[in-house]
């Protein structure tokens, strides 16, 4: 009954990857049994069942793994958000700046339409650049972003914060402080 603590109970911590002083939080368990699967793509299902959405959005490339499913539930279409380099057709790009140099994402400058409404998804916000990088290409195409979403919140990093006082509502499932 309490989906969101039985999510948080199957995600992994490895320490020190990719570097020393990281504590990685692999959702990985989560995809791997079918229980755990469907317990956390209908906990995105009901949250969005309502939403009149028209695109789910999914940043490369862990939120590719979740987005699509949730797509195809809600009868809806995929836009990828991609890292720089990948999409093959003419795109839109944003830079954003991480603790060390800078990260480009890209999406297709026909990826939706003005007034099109659009959920983004991804594993986890950390500082919230990724994912604030997405909205901006989103708004630029002129979508409406409805939300951000994520399995994973790391609050002390101060992303979710940034993020909602940008305007941008978020659902996260569960958080590490
Ligand atoms: P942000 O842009 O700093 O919010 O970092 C979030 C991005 O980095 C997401 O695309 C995540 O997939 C990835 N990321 C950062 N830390 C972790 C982690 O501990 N586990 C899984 N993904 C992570």
């Amino acid at each position: 009954h309490d989906a969101p603590a039985f999510i948080k109970s199957q995600i992994r911590t490895i320490p020190d990857w990719p570097m020393p002083g990281v504590q990685f939080r692999d959702i990985t368990p989560l995809l791997q049994r079918p229980k755990t699967l469907r317990v956390l793509i209908d906990l995105f299902i009901e949250r969005y069942v309502e939403a009149k959405l028209d695109y789910v959005a999914g940043l490369d490339a862990r939120g590719f793994i979740i987005a699509p499913i949730v797509a195809y539930e809600l009868n809806l279409g995929f836009i990828p958000i991609r890292k720089i380099g990948k999409l093959p057709y003419r795109t839109v790009s944003e830079s954003y700046s991480l603790e060390y140099g800078t990260a480009t994402v890209e999406i297709h400058e026909d990826a939706c339409q003005p007034g099109e409404r659009v959920v983004i998804v991804d594993d986890l916000i950390a500082t919230g650049g990724t994912m604030m990088a997405g909205k901006k290409l989103l708004e630029r195409l002129g979508a409406v972003v409805v939300e951000g979403a994520a399995i994973v919140d790391l609050p002390d990093l101060g992303g979710s914060k940034l993020l909602r006082e940008s305007g941008l509502p978020l659902y996260t499932i569960t958080d590490f402080p």
